[in-house]
């Protein structure tokens, strides 16, 4: 690729700006653009509902590079420009002003916005949601100490702002449709270590109840109306049912779509040869569990880009990190690696009522898929190692602390 090459990012994220720095890294010395629609340089958001809403972490600290970095490596932000228009064919992005710029290679990394709710109150002054730095910011300043949060839905961005919200003294009430929290990626069993923890710490935890309305009082929301006619009163409400990925550009270009995002090869290219795609956006196949994936998770964002700018400068390689994901709340902290199906068996390792354990998916011969290490930080290794090696494990040797996890390698 010569040097007056044009790249285009499109996404100023945690992805967005980590291609940037993986083009600069591997010596591109073409153009570098990045549309970014926020006003903010690229920052993370994990610490979005936990260390910043706990007081503990400034936009500063997760920012991913400050301004200096972008004008040293040469890197075009343009800060506050949402692309509203691609047209592969002519190879251009366009913005909403009518200029258009050309590209050689484009990377999408546009990442996810917060779900809405439809019912009545979703848009009322005091109901929150929680994807972008503003909208901590302003959550942050409604949860003063003595107020009450209603939260809707038991997810992870409910729980961690819930956990949040507790330690600054805020009474919180949590809504949850299903059986117990965060049922549809860890199931009931480990879903219930969540329910009793929140529930230790002083959460009002509603589970199988359904929010019909967000009830207003002179346009301000003021607490939950659910559909058995129980109202929980509250000063503010985050409504936090999800993340809906950012698709509109790729779908209106004809890119192949697929669950819910863009599909791309292992190597993250798009079906148009000159367009990638990382991060929440990106359903990839994945060589080694043998399915295509797309989740939303920091890891993607961060490792994604430097595979897809490997393509995108005529080295294709291929996206084989195992998912990875983790959360913080009050003391728990834990990491979960790997990939569960819905009918994945459950076998756990540990003391889980004190919280201190791990929990491993297991498919129908035995096989690890998944893990998950609970205030247990010595083990993830040995626990994506089984994930790797797709053995059968003995399932009580593997509940048992006293058989060290290397030893089940084996089979
Ligand atoms: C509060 C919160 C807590 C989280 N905690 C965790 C956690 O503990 N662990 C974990 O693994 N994951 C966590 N996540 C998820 C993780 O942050 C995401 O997976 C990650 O941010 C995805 O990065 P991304 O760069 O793909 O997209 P994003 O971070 O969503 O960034 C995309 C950016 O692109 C911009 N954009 C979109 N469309 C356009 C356009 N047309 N033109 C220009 N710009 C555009 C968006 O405005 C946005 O700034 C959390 C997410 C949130 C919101």
């Amino acid at each position: 690729m010569t040097s007056s090459a044009t790249f285009v990012i499109v996404g100023g994220g945690l992805a967005g700006a980590k291609a940037a720095e993986a083009l600069r890294d591997n010596d591109f010395g073409g153009h570098v653009i990045l549309f970014a629609a926020e006003e903010h340089l690229p920052y993370e958001r994990p610490p979005l509902s936990k260390e910043f809403l706990a007081g503990k972490k400034s936009l500063d600290e997760f920012t991913v590079h400050n301004s200096d970095w972008y004008r040293d490596h040469d890197v075009d932000l343009r800060l506050g420009a949402r692309v509203s228009l691609l047209d592969p064919a002519a190879h251009t992005i366009g913005l909403p002003d009518d200029t258009t710029v050309r590209y050689d290679k484009l990377l999408l990394a546009t990442g996810s916005a917060s779900r809405r709710l439809p019912i009545p109150g979703a848009d009322a002054v005091g109901t929150y949601y929680l994807r972008t730095f503003d909208d901590a910011a302003a959550l942050n300043s409604a949860l003063t100490e003595g107020s009450s949060l209603a939260v809707v839905g038991a997810g992870w961005i409910g729980l961690e702002v819930a956990a949040s919200a507790r330690q600054r003294n805020v009474d919180v009430t949590v809504v949850e449709a299903a059986k117990q929290p965060l049922s549809a990626a860890l199931g009931e069993t480990v879903g219930k270590v969540f329910a009793d923890l929140h529930r230790d710490h002083g959460v009002d935890l509603r589970l199988q109840a359904q929010v019909a309305e967000i009830t207003t009082e002179a346009d301000r929301a003021s607490g939950l109306k659910l559909s058995d006619g129980s109202v929980i009163t509250a000063d503010a409400v985050l409504v936090a049912v999800g993340a809906k990925p950012n698709v509109e550009l790729a779908r209106q270009a004809g890119l192949a779509m697929a669950d819910g995002g863009v599909l791309v090869d292992a190597s993250l290219r798009t079906s148009d040869p000159d367009i990638y795609a990382v991060g929440d956006i990106a359903a990839a196949v994945h060589p080694l569990l043998d399915c295509r994936i797309r989740t939303e998770h920091w890891a993607n964002a961060l490792k994604q880009p430097a595979v897809a700018v490997a393509g995108m400068l005529g080295a294709p390689t291929e996206y084989v990190e195992l998912p990875y994901f983790f959360t913080d709340q009050y003391d728990l902290g834990m990491e979960y690696a790997g990939h569960a199906t819905d009918s994945a068996r459950v076998v756990l390792r540990g003391d889980v009522s004190g919280r201190e354990f791990v929990a491993f998916w297991l498919d129908d011969d035995n096989r690890v898929l998944a893990g998950m290490n609970v205030n247990i930080w010595d083990v993830l290794d040995d626990v994506k190692a089984l994930i790797r090696l797709k053995v059968p494990v003995d399932p009580d040797r593997l509940a048992d602390p006293e058989t060290p996890l290397a030893d089940l390698r084996t089979g």
